[in-house]
């Protein structure tokens, strides 16, 4: 019976997409991220002075190129896509149901934060403004603010990685929270990682800076997964094909 409660008191909290009449859940799920993409794709264009925090932590070619040829970041649809979204849906509904054995005083999803950067561009000063979209942000009992990020990947390798460990930073430093909670699921195992440290406004002030330079790509292993690699004059040449 709880069960019952929890979808009935939680699941008009969770944003519902105009997807119209499907013939399954896969074309539910093609359906959804089309209309995410396209979402997203209208805010950003809106809003030419915001960078969004998920674009400022990768390749800020991946940005120019999403703006240019918004059609092939949106006609790729992944298996992945599916496992990260249900992942997220599926942790953000326990954290509400099981806020008190958490020790959450209150729960909020999808929290949307920003907050107003200067930069020094090449002397020429420049305000942007960092926006972001936090999976997680509860309350404790001691009022402090807690982060909490969830991630999906193929493998438990090489966790915690670095990008995801600094945009969890800058989530906490826009939400004005002391504690940040990075939470892996991978077939291999759940992995969580506590951090106290948020990104400092200098640190923000630099990423900006590098970003709108363009300095790209910011690891050369995100060439091999990036959708415009095969029009970009900056992808890290893969050695193994020579
Ligand atoms: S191929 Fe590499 S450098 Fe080019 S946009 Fe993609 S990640 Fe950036």
């Amino acid at each position: 019976m709880r069960f019952l409660r929890f979808s009935e008191k939680h699941v008009e909290q969770f944003e519902k997409l105009s997807v119209g009449r499907v013939s399954s859940f896969t074309e539910l799920f093609v359906r959804l991220q089309l209309l995410e993409f396209d979402e997203h794709y209208r805010k950003v264009r809106e809003h030419p002075l915001t960078i969004w925090v998920s674009y400022l932590v990768a390749c800020p070619l991946k940005w120019f190129y999403t703006m240019k040829y918004p059609e092939i970041a949106r006609a790729t649809f992944r298996g992945c896509f599916v496992l990260g979204k249900l992942a997220h849906l599926g942790l953000q509904q326990l954290a509400k149901l099981y806020a008190e054995e958490l020790g959450f005083r209150q729960v909020e999803i999808e929290k949307d934060v920003e907050k107003r950067i200067n930069v020094d561009l090449n002397d020429l000063p420049r305000i942007v403004r960092l926006s972001g979209r936090i999976d997680i942000l509860a309350t404790d009992e001691d009022d402090e603010k807690i982060v909490v990020e969830i991630k999906t990947a193929r493998s438990d390798a090489y966790l915690p990685h670095e990008h995801h460990v600094q945009q969890l930073r800058i989530y906490m430093n826009l939400a004005n929270a002391s504690k940040g909670v990075l939470l892996y699921i991978t077939p291999d195992r759940v992995a969580e990682y506590t951090y106290t440290n948020p990104a400092s406004d200098e640190e923000l002030q630099k990423l900006v800076a590098t970003f709108l330079r363009f300095e790209g790509p910011r690891y050369e292993w995100e060439c091999t997964y990036c959708q415009f690699s095969s029009i970009c004059p900056r992808k890290k040449t893969n050695q193994a094909k020579r």
